[in-house]
């Protein structure tokens, strides 16, 4: 199958790591100082790389986590006195400070949902944390938690750990200072998404340690629909709509829902239909005008 979204050429930059959706790259003159991050348009489900790509969905995510670096209040690793971004990927790319990056993929739940839901439902608790009987799918609660993940290495799933777990990989300062940026970080979008009339449900954050001057730095994506869970606030909280309707949320449902229906996951998944394509990148772009109240990026 032809991959139509296979690294570019930049020039000035060398191509270094992709990951399921992003391209890095580094200064092709050998400075280990900067990153290009790139927002490629793939798009995956059920671990599967699908065609064709969502065009505009990179734009659109670039543009939702510079509106959030701008708000939240802790220093991140954009660098606008950096590189410039290169014409050939504006808009869909950030120049970042290289950071060494720390492997816990830093989860807030302020609803219990998902991946979070199966292991309550199994257990009781999320990532050791005990929480009150007979909860349902979406519930909302009453403080948010922190349940950090493990990071994979590339095609390998994220694994759910105990805070004390995370404390073992980052020792305990490192692991303290993460969790509570991150529930800081999380109440205050969580507060902000709820005047614009959506729940944020869940999100997950990445930090990395400056090689100079050993801070930690808020890094990678940020509560973008791709990190995150949000839930239209109005429809959330309509008790005569079915969960499913209360619960969509603004990334690549539709895209699982249709896989879903049109594939027994063996074998390749199906090429998507252009109109599940185009109803995939409104809902990308509902979610960025619905936040930041602008006009959504314009697909180059
Ligand atoms: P997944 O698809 O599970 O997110 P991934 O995280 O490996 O996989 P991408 O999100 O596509 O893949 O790629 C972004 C990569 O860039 C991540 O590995 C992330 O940790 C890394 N990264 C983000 N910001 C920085 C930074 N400032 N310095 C160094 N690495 C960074
Ligand atoms: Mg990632």
């Amino acid at each position: 199958m032809t991959n139509l979204s296979a690294p570019l050429a930049i020039p000035g930059w060398e191509h270094r790591y992709s990951g399921k959706v992003r391209d890095l790259y580094a200064p092709a003159d050998g400075s280990d100082s900067h990153l290009l991050v790139v927002a490629s348009d793939r798009i995956s489900a059920f671990d599967f790389a699908l065609e064709p790509p969502i065009t505009g969905k990179g734009e659109v995510l670039t543009a939702l986590s510079e509106w959030w670096f701008d708000r939240i209040r802790i220093r991140n690793h954009l660098d606008p006195a950096g590189p410039t971004v290169p014409e050939a990927v504006r808009g869909r790319a950030m120049v970042s400070r290289r950071l060494n990056m720390l492997p816990v993929e830093c989860v807030v739940r302020g609803a219990i949902t998902g991946s979070g839901f199966a292991e309550y439902e199994r257990t009781g608790a999320v990532c050791g944390i005990e929480l009150p009987e007979h909860l349902a799918d979406g519930d909302l609660l009453e403080t948010p938690i922190y349940t950090p993940a493990s990071k994979a290495p590339l095609g390998e799933h994220d694994e759910n750990i105990s805070f004390e777990q995370s404390v073992e990989v980052l020792g305990r300062e490192t692991a303290e200072a993460l969790r509570d940026a991150s529930i800081r970080i999380f109440t205050e979008a969580r507060d902000l998404a709820a005047e614009r009339g959506l729940v944020l449900a869940d999100t997950k954050f990445e930090f990395g340690v400056d090689p100079i001057s050993g801070e930690i730095v808020l890094a990678d994506e940020v509560l973008t629909s791709d990190s995150s869970r949000y839930w239209d606030a109005a429809a959330y909280l309509d008790p005569t709509l079915p969960r499913a309707e209360r619960l969509a949320s603004f990334d690549k449902q539709i895209v699982r829902d249709w896989l879903s229906a049109h594939w027994d996951r063996t074998g390749e998944p199906p090429v998507l239909p252009a109109e599940i394509v185009d109803r995939t990148l409104a809902r990308y772009r509902e979610l960025y005008v619905r936040l930041t109240g602008l006009e959504a990026p314009q697909v180059s």
